[in-house]
Parts: C-alpha cells; structure tokens; sequence
C-alpha cells in the first residue's frame, strides 16, 4: 500500500502532538487547553498558519470536517443526549447530519466585481482572524460542527465557549474536528476551547484582545452578553415560534406538520413550533387530526393545571429538568403512563396562558383557539414576541399568508410545512443552527463571518 506525503504529515502531526500531551500534560492539537488565554494564543497562531494555505486547501479542510463528523455522527448524538439527558438520539443524528451536508462553505465567498474606465474594483469576504463562539447545551455537537464549517471557510479560526452541560459532547466534537482539519495538511487548534467551560473563561474570551468577533447561540443573557461587549457581536437568540391555521388550510397535512415540527428532538430546536393558534373553523378538524399522529390530548382541566405548576417554575420560566424531556417522563410525574414513542401532550388553552407565551422547550403544545384569521395574526404576532425567530402558517390564502409574513418579521417563515423545513430540512436552501435575529444576520454562513473588504486597481483591468 502507498501512503501517501500528506498522510505521513499529518501522523507525524498527531505524534508529535500526543507526545506533547503526555510530556507537559497540557494537551495541544486536538484544541483542547486549560487556560483560556492559552486556548485563544493557539488558535491565534492556527489562523496565521491558515491564511498561508490556499483556498483550494481551504475547501479540502472543510470536506474533510464534513467526512469525519459524518463518520461519528452516532457517537456525537449519542453523546449529546446522554449528557445532556435532552431530545431524542434519532432526531440528534438528523439535526447533525443536517449542519454537516448543508452549512455551506467556501463557495458562499464569491466575490462582486466592478470593472469601468477608472479600472477595476473587488469586494471580497476577508476572514476577521479569531471569533470566540458561545454554544447552546440543546444542539452541543451541531452547532461546533455548523460554526466551525462556516467561520473556518472564510478563513477564522474559532475559540469556543461551549454551554458546561455539554462539556464532553463539544471536546469531543472539537478533537473529531481538529483531527480533520490536520489530516488534510491544517493547520493544529484552528479550533479551540477549554477543558473546563465556565462562565469565568466566557467572560475572559470576551474581552480578550486577540478575540475579533463574538457569536452568542443561545438565550437572552448571552446575546445581551454579547451585544453589550464592546466588540463585534452576532447574536442569535431565543424564540417562541407559533404556528397559524386558518380555514383555508389542508388541515390534515397541517396536524400532521405541526406535530412533526413541534416534537423534533423533543422540542429542543429554537426553530420547533411551540403554540398554535386555530381558527374556530376548523380548530376540532386540526386536533382531531393531530390524534392521529401518537400524542395525547389532555382535556381535564384540574390534571392541565398540574401539568402547568410541573413544568413551570414560580419565577414563570421553564422548569429545567423536564427541557427537552420524552412526553411520556413529564406525563409520568402525574401518574400517567404511556410509551417512550408518544411525540406530544396537545392541550387547549387561553390565549394568556403560560404554556403560550413562555419558551418551554418541551413536547407540551398548547393551542388556541381564534374567531378569524385577524384575531390570529396579532395573537401569533404576540406569541412570536418580537424575536424576529421563526413561524409557520397553513394556509391557501396568499393574503393571508402575505400579511403575517409581513407582521411577524421573522428570520425564518415556513408557509404549509414543519418548521424544520426552514432549516432546509425538507425545505429548499442551506442550513444554519446560528439564527440571528436579534442582529439581523438571519441564518448565518461564512459571508457572515467575513469583512467586506474593497480592493481597487486604478487605471487598468477593464476588457469590455
Ligand atoms: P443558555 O442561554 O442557557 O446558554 C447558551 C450559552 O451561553 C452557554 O454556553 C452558556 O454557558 C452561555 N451563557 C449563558 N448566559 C451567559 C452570560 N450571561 N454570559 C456569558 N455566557 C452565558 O441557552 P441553552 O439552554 O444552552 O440553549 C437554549 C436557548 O438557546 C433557547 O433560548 C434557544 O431558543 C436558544 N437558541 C437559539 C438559537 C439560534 O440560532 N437563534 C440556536 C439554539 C438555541
């Protein structure tokens, strides 16, 4: 068998790197570091090394991130789930098999050219040098993997800060990726983190000098975090998505849709349906219907009200320990037993109830009922709760489907699928896990995390 030079390279790599690791017992190469500031030289030095590689280098880097985690992509769902203790393994390795055959990569760089009498001019996508990201505990592995593919496509390198109840799936997900990178000839910790996440090294990644650009992926605290740090911030927070069905609706491939959204990963993705406002109409069709796709309707009001002071606390907010947990563990803390397979809790309630108006993260779906599809806008449009996240409408009406389009402004809007469709999940277009609304740059890709950089030649150039 003939090995080949690149091969050779990158063992002696890895070698020379292990050895390093049991020498000096600071671990080096797979990215992983015990100090922040030492996480943050490293991939400092890694995107130097970066940016002496050609861009053809480049995309061999990222097709190579993409075969290794499709190689470990049960490993990483498995891992996932269990620390976690959230969502649901099946649905992990979709969501990671989806940020790792359609993030884009470097072809999302292309450049704009104006060429005329005074020569010619480009507007190119430049690398900002080091982003130091802030991952989520509820997509751990997919987010490192989408982040990574698009920050080192246009040419960063990446610190990251992953959420500490994922600790293990992201150090994992980080050494996968790193082994990639350098077995194709990259550069050693073009991605990095710490061995020990914490809020502490969150804060020194913030404000260190050498960090150019922050990514939040998370709730409001840290997008705020962010936002107020005094350097370049994306932040892509919370959402409350509601899905509207109006009478115009296939009400039958609407409960089929919503339930299929909704009760991906257990609710987990910030993307998932998480009420449903019903024209009056047609709203007994939709939930009898929705019967038809294993979940369970709770009807008695007294067991609803348990359900309620179950999983939300006194503050108003999600109880943690049932986020993202199977329907039938939260029905169990009421006595009710059912199968691991059951997707949902369906329960009809007001419009101001908290099961509507709070992000819950969980398989439990409320819905409400509405006169007209007016009344059904505003309640959407105040359910969505101006986070400029995700909804999904039902509807053969263009009106209607244009109008709250149009109200709602939010970053994603599927019109007649699951919400998932917007993630490019059964929908057209490339995928994000870093959707950010409260910055504006929606779902984000390489060019997001590029400087837009204008290079003129005076004089010359112009053929036309
Ligand atoms: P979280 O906000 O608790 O944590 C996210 C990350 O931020 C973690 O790494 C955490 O350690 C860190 N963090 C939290 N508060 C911080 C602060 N004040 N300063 C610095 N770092 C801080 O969220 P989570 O439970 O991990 O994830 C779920 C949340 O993330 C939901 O609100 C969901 O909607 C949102 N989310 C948004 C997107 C998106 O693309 N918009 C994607 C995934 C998740």
């Amino acid at each position: 068998m003939k090995i080949e030079a690149k091969h050779i390279e990158a063992i002696v790599k890895r070698v020379l790197s292990e050895a390093q690791t049991s020498n000096n017992s600071k671990p080096s190469g797979y990215g992983m570091f015990d100090k922040m500031d030492d996480a943050i030289e490293a991939a400092y030095i890694a995107q130097k090394e970066l940016m002496k590689l050609s861009l053809a280098k480049r995309g061999e880097i990222i097709e190579a991130i993409r075969k290794d985690c499709r190689e470990n992509v049960e490993l990483l769902a498995k891992m996932g789930h269990e620390e976690s203790g959230m969502g649901r393994y099946e649905d992990k390795i979709l969501k990671n098999l989806l940020v790792i055959n359609k993030t884009p990569g470097i072809e999302d760089l292309e450049c704009d050219a104006v060429a005329g009498d005074d020569g010619l001019t480009l507007y190119e996508y430049a690398p900002f040098g080091v982003i130091g990201s802030i991952t989520p505990v509820t997509n751990p592995s997919e987010t490192i993997i989408n982040n990574s593919i698009g920050m080192i496509a246009a040419g960063n390198a990446v610190v990251f800060s992953p959420h500490p109840g994922a600790t293990k799936t992201s150090r994992k997900t980080i050494e996968i990726i790193n082994n990639a990178i350098m077995s194709v000839g990259g550069p050693e910790n073009l991605i990095t983190s710490v061995i020990k996440p914490s809020l502490e090294n969150t804060q020194i990644m913030m404000k260190h000098e050498k960090i150019d650009m922050l990514v939040a992926t998370g709730g409001p605290g840290v997008v705020n975090a962010v936002m107020t740090s005094g350097k370049k911030a994306i932040g892509a927070g919370a959402g409350n998505p509601p899905a509207l069905v109006d009478e115009t609706a296939d009400i039958e491939k609407a409960a089929k849709d919503i339930i299929a959204g909704h009760s991906f990963d257990n609710n987990l993705p910030c993307t998932a349906e998480k009420a449903v406002v019903v024209v009056e109409q047609v709203a007994d069709y939709l939930i009898f219907n929705m019967k038809k796709h294993n979940v369970y309707v709770m009807e008695d009001p007294e067991l609803i009200e348990k359900l309620k002071n179950l999983v939300i606390t006194e503050k108003g907010g999600p109880n943690r320990e049932f986020i993202g947990k199977n329907a039938n563990y939260i029905l169990k803390h009421l006595g009710l037993e059912f199968g691991d397979d059951l997707r949902s809790i369906v329960v009809e309630v007001d419009k101001d109830h908290p099961f509507v108006l709070v992000e819950k993260m969980m398989p439990i779906l409320p819905v409400v009922r509405v006169k007209d599809v007016d009344e059904g806008i505003e309640l959407a449009v105040k359910i969505e709760g101006g986070n400029r996240h995700t909804a999904t409408m039902h509807s053969k009406n263009v009106d209607n489907l244009t109008r709250f389009a149009r109200e709602v402004q939010t970053t994603i809007f599927v019109k007649n699928g699951p919400s998932f469709a917007g993630l490019g999940y059964g929908g057209e277009g490339y995928t994000s896990f870093t959707l950010a609304g409260p910055t504006g740059e929606g779902l984000t890709t390489a060019r997001t995390f590029s400087r837009k950089r204008k290079c003129v030649l005076v004089g010359g150039f112009s053929i036309k």
